[in-house]
């Protein structure tokens, strides 16, 4: 049953976002991180056009990986949460997916195995240096590599991982503690390195290491508070549609949808949306967040509908089935994050999987 929401996915944007990235940290290899369908990108088509720019794919857990896999993509997996239990550990294993130790019973998993392919798994080992999420303290890392590598499932090459709890407020205290503390709790150790999300990507190329791990840039949304998208040299992917149903004017005074919350200042031409929080758009999105109407400005009014939201029309020519952008285009996802009080990844993740979502072709 498809709702009228579109979500147009620009490959050769995610293609140059990829690029981008890799000019920022020529010296590393990089991680494209498409775990949650691809931030509600889609998985396969996501994987599949990173493909050849991408040293591996990260995902948050082993289905991701096993439906990647299945869909015949090779190269590195990285499975972010590795195994939860024994089932996943083998199917990890059968199917050559890396996986992310960061707790001991992963380990006891692991030291119980008596069969398997010997020294096949590859391991990396998680290190919370102050996100106090998940990973070892690091006081525990020393203890923990000698462990495994007594295992004989696992292969020798470890390597170490931690991740920023700040990365995202330019010139935190609390990166700079973190970038240290690794630095030290993997002094003398043997292993390749990776520190930085997108935003740690950006701020701190001396922690850039041997593996990057950007997520939110590839989809061309700032990892930065209050640094606009395109001032990164970033392009945006995803653009989510639907059609106008309805167009009415207004008087003053009259107010629009549930609760009234809105009272139009002046005589008002208002459009009806077909898209609302059912579609995955933020339902506190506040009076005045911009959309496109035809490339023209428009802007939300009163509140967002579980099928349907109001749009204040202005001028702009138009008519019914005609288009709205909610996002893309000349509208900063960022921008609608801000005035909903969320993160453009939520937006991605909520609309990305329930739009009818298509892909433009692309250049390689
Ligand atoms: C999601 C994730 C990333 C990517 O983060 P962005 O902010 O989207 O760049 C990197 N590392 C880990 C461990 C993650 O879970």
């Amino acid at each position: 049953m498809a709702r009228a929401a579109q979500a147009r996915i620009d490959l050769d944007a995610l293609r140059h976002n990829c690029r981008h990235i890799r000019s920022l940290a020529p010296n590393s290899r990089l991680l494209a991180m498409v775990k949650a369908d691809a931030y509600g990108h889609g998985l396969l088509p996501i994987s599949r056009a990173l493909a050849d720019l991408a040293d591996g794919l990260g995902v948050a857990c082993v289905p991701e990986g096993l439906a990647l896999r299945a869909a015949g993509i090779a190269g590195r997996i990285v499975v972010m949460q590795g195994f939860k239990n024994d089932d996943e550990l083998s199917a990890a294993s059968a199917h050559a997916l890396d996986v992310v130790i960061h707790e001991p019973c992963q380990i006891e998993r692991l030291a119980s195995r008596t069969f398997g392919p010997q020294g096949g798994l590859s391991v990396w080992l998680k290190i919370d240096t102050g996100m106090h999420r998940i990973g070892f303290a690091p006081h525990e890392v020393a203890n923990v590599t000698a462990l495994l590598a007594k295992l004989p499932m696992v292969d020798p090459n470890l390597r170490y991982l931690t991740h920023f709890a700040c990365a995202d407020e330019p010139g935190s205290a609390m990166t700079a503690q973190q970038i240290g503390c690794f630095v030290r709790t993997t002094q003398g150790l043997v292993g390749e390195r990776s520190l930085c999300n997108s935003a740690g990507i950006l701020t701190h190329s001396e922690a850039h290491a041997d593996w990057v791990r950007p997520g939110i840039m590839l989809y061309g949304a700032s990892p930065l508070n209050d640094t606009p998208a395109t001032s990164l040299g970033l392009r945006p992917v995803m653009s989510l549609e639907a059609p106008l149903i309805a167009i009415h004017t207004y008087q003053a005074g009259d107010s629009i949808g549930y609760g009234g919350t809105y009272r139009c200042p002046v005589p008002l031409r208002v459009g009806i949306v077909a898209m609302g929080y059912g579609d995955g758009y933020p339902r506190h999105a506040a009076n005045g967040t911009p959309v496109a109407i035809a490339g023209q400005p428009g802007s939300i009014v009163g509140r967002v509908s579980m099928d349907m939201l109001a749009i204040d029309l202005g001028s702009v020519d138009c008519r019914p089935g005609d288009s709205v952008t909610f996002w893309g285009g000349s509208v900063a996802a960022d921008l609608v994050a801000a005035q909903a009080q969320t993160i453009s990844y939520e937006l991605f993740c909520a609309a990305g999987p329930k739009a009818h979502r298509s892909y433009s072709t692309y250049a390689a």
